[in-house]
């Protein structure tokens, strides 16, 4: 079966066609600064052939969807209505499916969300302190993200410690430029470190992670950021990049300088925190994976997070993240079962 693994987003779209279920990829694009979404898919199925399904990614699936879903015409008015609350990102993921929609008119079409694997945390790991007013009438909670890159590493990362998934707790630690911790327990996310948006959590490229929500006023009260201006501040100007001027890490381990070296200081510390209480909340650790463009490379940046008496008793494993076959298994199980 070929199934058509397309990841639409805001400036790129990605596309690998994968032969199911040997997992062979048949090919793979990747077009960078999109103009025409339409386009860019007309030139992506040129010459792909015939197709059994197709999945595409969709960021954010608010509270309407735990799993990997059939799209048809109400699955896409609950995507469009999901909107608020990822506005870069839901609005680009619906493009490509309307556009594959359009042609390729009778073939099966899923949706992957990013936010389902996360689906199983509970109402006191995903309600925020705020007036539950905010969660019940405006859903502001925690929804969490990278979900098929760390369902993908616990399912490999089960493999290779010979365990049922269904056994074992693990901490996935996704380290690319945006980045993001899960909690997982007996094979299921229990917490992770983004939140509302994936601006929450561990520090990343160019984004701060957790920061006091004072400091938002503040900028706006006292330094007369506008909102947009903050919105930049926080996701573009911060993280490494904010601290160092720089968001490649192997060219800030390279640097050796004073800002350089506080930058991964203060990522590694956050990471470490971030371990210890996930800890406390599994009681019980098999292993901490990492992953991401950080964490499967920077033997340097994992050296520095496990360096600590408490972190040196718990094995450690590096996988690659596959996100595009998580998302060609998943579509893959929809159309077998
Ligand atoms: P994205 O979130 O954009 O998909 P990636 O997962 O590709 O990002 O991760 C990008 C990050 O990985 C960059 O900070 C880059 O510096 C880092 N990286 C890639 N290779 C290495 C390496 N060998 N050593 C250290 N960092 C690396």
């Amino acid at each position: 079966m070929r199934v058509a693994v397309i990841n639409s987003g805001s400036s790129s779209i990605k596309f690998k066609l994968f032969e199911m279920p040997t997992k062979e990829v048949l090919s793979s694009k990747l077009l960078e600064r999109v103009k025409s979404h339409h386009d860019g898919l007309v030139e992506i199925f040129a010459d792909v052939g015939e197709v059994d399904a197709i999945v595409h990614r969709v960021v954010h699936g608010g509270e309407d969807f735990h799993s990997t879903t059939l799209i048809d015409d109400e699955v896409i008015e609950k995507i469009e209505n999901l909107i608020p609350l990822a506005p870069l990102h839901n609005p680009a993921n619906l493009e490509g499916i309307k556009i594959a929609k359009e042609m390729f008119k009778t073939t099966p079409q899923f949706a992957v969300f990013d936010t389902a694997f996360h689906n199983s945390i509970k109402k006191e790991g995903y309600i925020y302190p705020l007036s539950l007013e905010m969660y019940e009438k405006h859903k502001i909670r925690r929804y969490g993200f990278h979900g098929s890159s760390h369902s993908y590493v616990a399912k490999e990362g089960a493999k290779m410690l010979a365990k049922d998934l269904s056994e074992l707790n693990l901490i996935t630690l996704h380290l690319g430029n945006g980045a993001s911790a899960c909690a997982i327990k007996n094979g299921k996310s229990i917490d992770t470190s983004m939140g509302f948006t994936p601006l929450e959590g561990l520090v990343m490229g160019s984004r701060c992670g957790d920061i006091d929500p004072a400091i938002v006023l503040y900028m706006q009260r006292e330094l007369g950021l506008s909102v947009d201006e903050v919105d930049m501040e926080l996701n573009k100007h911060s993280g490494l990049l904010g601290l160092c001027g720089n968001n490649d890490v192997r060219e800030i381990i390279d640097a050796d300088d004073e800002k350089s070296n506080l930058a991964i200081d203060v990522m590694v510390r956050r990471i470490q925190k971030y371990i210890g209480s996930y800890m406390v909340l599994l009681e019980d650790v098999d292993a901490i994976i990492f992953t991401g463009g950080i964490g499967e490379n920077s033997a340097y940046i994992r050296d520095r997070v496990m360096d600590n008496k408490i972190l040196k008793e718990i094995k450690h494993l590096v996988i690659k993240t596959d996100e595009e076959l998580e998302m060609a298994q998943e579509c893959y199980k929809m159309v077998v079962r």
